[in-house]
């Protein structure tokens, strides 16, 4: 169940630090697509004239699967009989469904306009702000630059790895002077964003919210206290390939661009995880899926890299993976509709969260297990980082009606996210040893027993020992509270 002593290797906070993790690690020269010129994409331009995005209301399992065969591309992520399901639908396709007999309402007769509208205004000048508009990859990557010259002190960069067409994962890390209880690792909020390329506010909100905190370090209390609480790491574009795409050939392109070899391209990196891969009916064998699994887990590079640079950082405590489009707070199991033991401690983080969230634009996230009984995800990420590395984790669901939302979405998204990370940050304690929601004997008695017997559990620093540190590092946050 545990990460924390199944790690293959050993690491030390110098190697935690090395300059080359720090270097530039976006090189366009590298990338075989220039995602900054939309104009000069080699495939032609899918327009998605005649697609319409609709909002209907499924009554069984024969009728989502009747939809979801003319449309091939369910739009809300944990569809519910009898409540409202977005699906794309390509040209020609209503007709089809309405002789179904779904009720469905049309909310957006034509996406080409929408995508064409989008299209000619990223095309236009940009004079505004960086958050009034959606960016491109190379853009996030300069982003990033920014950041670390406005703090190095804070910010470093480091790779992930590559992706299938070579192009460069990145992502920063931001750790404040102050150490760990004890002495110890500080206990680390892992954040990754746009395994699915199409989802375009999950980068920017990501980037956002890591902004708030390193401009906000030393001059801003919340943003300083975060900080020398938790180190940060965030990689916002996990699928480039994909995202770059979507920039340059197909604007709804989900997958990565792994090509299947049977005249079907991608895989779907957030079903492409180990932990119950395949189970359940939660992920498609079928290459034309757009849920489509992979031919095992982690054959993507960009799900491999991921987990190998997981795996290399000790002290994570908590994920999030973020996507559009919700709102949503989701939380395991991913796969089947068993609650893990722990859910009502997943259930009390997540109603906080979303409580501050919804005290920014009055917008409320939906909060539960991820389970959908007409789409569950297997393989999924959320349940890798719980099941195999006993993470607690959220897929996060972000605002927006669709997966092209106006960009006046991006800051009150970041606005949210952030406020939501700020309420559990300073609610979260690791001494809740017991996951109770409540800091008492019991978490220092089951703490101890499980120091004795040095189980995975116990290592409390997540460095991959058990050992005095952890017991020095639980007494200080449980005799002073986190
Ligand atoms: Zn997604």
């Amino acid at each position: 169940m545990s990460r924390r002593c199944s790690l293959p290797f050993v690491i030390s906070l110098a190697t935690l630090a090395a300059p080359a993790l720090a270097q530039h690690a976006f090189d366009p020269a590298r990338a075989p697509a220039d995602d900054a010129s939309i104009l000069l994409a080699p495939e032609p331009y899918k327009t998605y004239r005649g697609h319409s995005l609709i909002r209907a209301v499924i009554r069984d399992h024969t009728e989502f699967n009747r939809v979801l065969a003319i449309s091939g591309d369910c739009w809300t992520h944990t569809p519910r009989l009898e409540q409202p399901i977005d699906f794309l639908i390509p040209p020609g396709g209503l007709h089809a469904i309405r002789a179904l007999g779904v009720s469905f309402d049309i909310i957006e007769p034509d996406m080409g306009e929408v995508v064409a509208a989008e299209r000619a205004r990223l095309n236009a000048p940009q004079t505004r702000g960086w958050y009034d508009d959606y960016k491109n990859l190379e853009a996030i990557s300069d982003k990033v630059d920014e950041l670390v010259a406005l703090r190095p002190d804070l910010v470093s960069r480091f790779i992930v790895g590559p992706s299938l067409e070579s192009r460069t994962i990145f992502g920063f890390r931001i750790d404040s002077p102050t150490p760990g209880p004890a002495g110890t690792i500080k206990p680390v909020i892992y954040i990754h964003a746009t395994q699915h390329a199409r989802e375009w506010l999950a980068p920017m909100t990501t980037m956002y919210v890591a902004e708030q905190l390193i401009a906000g370090y030393a001059t801003d209390p919340d943003a300083t206290a975060f900080l020398d609480k938790f180190t940060v790491i965030v990689v916002p574009v996990v699928n480039v390939d994909g995202y770059v795409y979507t920039w340059t050939t197909q604007r709804f392109w989900r997958k990565n661009r792994r090509n299947n070899a049977n005249g079907t391209f991608g895989v779907d990196l957030n079903r492409n995880w180990s932990y119950a891969w395949g189970n359940n009916n939660g992920s498609s064998g079928s290459g034309a899926s757009e849920t489509y699994r992979g031919t095992a887990p982690f054959s993507e590079p960009e799900a491999a890299g991921l987990r190998d640079h997981i795996l290399s950082t000790p002290g994570i405590i908590l994920a999030f993976d973020i996507h559009t489009y919700g709102p949503l707070i989701l939380s395991p199991w991913g796969y089947t509709a068993s609650p893990p033991p722990i859910l009502p401690y997943f259930n009390s983080l997540g109603l906080l969260m979303q409580s501050a969230i919804a005290s920014v634009n009055a917008l409320t996230f939906t909060s539960g297990q991820w389970y959908s009984t007409l789409y569950p995800a297997s393989g999924a990420n959320i349940d890798w980082w719980y099941g195999d590395q006993s993470v607690l984790n959220w897929t996060i669901e972000l605002r927006g009606g669709s997966f092209a939302p106006p960009p006046t979405d991006i800051i009150p998204s970041g606005q949210e996210i952030y406020a939501g990370l700020l309420a559990l940050a300073q609610t979260f304690c690791r001494a809740d040893y017991n996951h109770d929601a409540f800091m008492n004997g019991n978490d220092y008695d089951d703490f101890v027993v499980d120091w004795i017997g040095a189980l995975p559990a116990a290592d409390y620093d997540r460095n991959g020992f058990v050992n005095a540190d952890d017991f020095d590092a639980f007494v200080v946050e449980f005799e002073q509270g986190c």
